[in-house]
């Protein structure tokens, strides 16, 4: 195990009928912006249930609507014009990973004297980031309870993460009947994207951390055992709440400490999110099969734990317990509807090349835990995904 310093000091409010602490949460006398995407939270009520917790807490606050999914800094930077004019002080995000993410940048960009993109491409740091507060509708990023963000641009076609601690927020509602409103299509991509994220931090190399092992492992199981569940229609409580603590769980930082971590197929899904649109959740089970393909190699002792503990295959040849595990995770992607693989994707035949042209030019190469993946392997793996 590495040395690590952990410290995750955002406030977890879960359960049905917590939105309400809102209220309680923002300090008195901040100047609140609430800050949402395109409209869901309209039709499904939190809206409601919002507006009453400000109001019955005497917040002053003004709205802004229309974060998009992949947030863009076109549109951030409205609500940073908003926020400077009528003297905001407390951001509260409402909504999936897109809106929170957005509003790190904003709480960010308020208060700082140079061009924000400059955080996102981490040429600079926030100075002063104002402090943000969520109430979470889709359980999938787990932006809730870390320091990541990632924002896209317009003008440059980018897709770029970056991340601080002063943009953790201070406290996140965690409310699963919110998500009953939710399309089945991102409860699908809810899952498969905490399911990746645990896998980025864990399908690596042995490094003598059991505790982290056990740990990630039992958040897969668990997700696995939700899945099919957490799809269903009416939406089942139980299920909507154990999805929305795993894709917590999965990335806030308790199962990562001290291990290596690989993040290629986020990169990679970066990449093709901002060159074709596609969701990303999407974008992780279609590159995922590419990136074990080609590293199968190195990560062989963890596909065979991952193959025996999540999987329970534990008999046999080796090479075939290695297919098994990754045939099953293929499987259950499409069993929550994402597709695994970029077979179903009808994709040009330059995109490989497009993409590790970008990653490459953006100095964002190599990738892996082993810093091995290099533009060659990029293609190799866009290829057999
Ligand atoms: P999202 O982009 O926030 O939302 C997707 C769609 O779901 C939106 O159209 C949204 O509609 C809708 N939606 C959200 N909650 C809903 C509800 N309760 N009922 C009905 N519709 C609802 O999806 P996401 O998967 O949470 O976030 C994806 C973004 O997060 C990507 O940009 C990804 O790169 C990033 N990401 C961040 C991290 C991190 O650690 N920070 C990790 C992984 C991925 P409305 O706009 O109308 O609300
Ligand atoms: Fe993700």
């Amino acid at each position: 195990m590495e040395n690590f310093v952990f410290h995750n000091p955002v406030k977890v409010i879960f359960g049905k009928g917590q939105i309400k602490a809102v209220g309680r949460e923002i300090p008195k006398g901040s100047r609140v912006l609430f800050a949402y995407g395109g409209g869901s939270i309209k039709k499904n009520g939190v809206h409601a249930q919002v507006v009453e917790a400000l109001a019955s807490a005497g917040l002053e606050f003004r709205e802004f609507a229309g974060i998009e999914p992949n947030p863009r800094f076109e549109t951030l930077m409205k609500a940073v014009e908003l926020a400077r004019a009528e003297k905001l002080d407390y951001v509260l995000a409402v909504g999936g990973g897109s809106v929170v993410d957005g509003c790190k940048l904003v709480a960010a960009a308020i208060d700082f004297a140079g061009d924000p993109w400059d955080i996102v491409c981490r040429k600079a740091a926030p100075t002063n980031a104002m402090p943000l507060g969520v109430v979470l509708t889709l359980p999938a990023t787990g932006s809730e309870m870390n320091l990541f963000s990632v924002i896209s641009r317009d003008e440059t076609g980018e897709k770029l993460g970056w991340g601080h601690p002063s943009v953790m927020p201070r406290f996140s509602v965690l409310d699963p009947e919110t998500t009953y409103s939710l399309p089945a299509r991102q409860v699908g991509n809810g899952v498969v994207d905490a399911f990746v994220h645990v896998l980025e931090q864990y399908l690596t190399y042995p490094a003598e951390a059991p505790l982290q092992d056990r740990l990630a492992e039992s958040v897969l199981s668990t997700l696995v055992e939700i899945g099919a569940k957490a799809m269903a229609t009416p939406p089942d409580y139980q299920a909507r709440a154990n999805l929305m603590w795993c894709a917590t769980m999965a990335l806030n930082g308790l199962i990562g400490q001290g291990v290596p971590q690989d993040w290629a197929t986020h990169m990679i899904g970066h990449e093709l999110t901002a060159l074709t649109g596609i969701d990303h959740a999407r974008t992780l089970a279609a590159v995922w099969p590419g990136v074990v393909a080609v590293k199968r190699p190195e990560k062989r002792a963890k596909l065979l734990q991952y193959a025996a503990r999540v999987w329970g295959l534990s008999d046999g040849d080796e090479d075939a317990r290695i297919d098994a595990a990754v045939a099953k995770t293929r499987d259950f992607f499409e069993s929550v509807g994402v597709p695994a693989g970029l077979g179903g994707y009808n994709l040009g035949a330059d995109i490989p090349e497009a993409i590790a042209r970008r990653l490459s030019e953006r100095g964002g190469l190599p990738l892996g835990e082993r810093g091995d993946i290099d533009a060659d392997q990029v293609r190799r793996i866009l290829q057999a995904a």
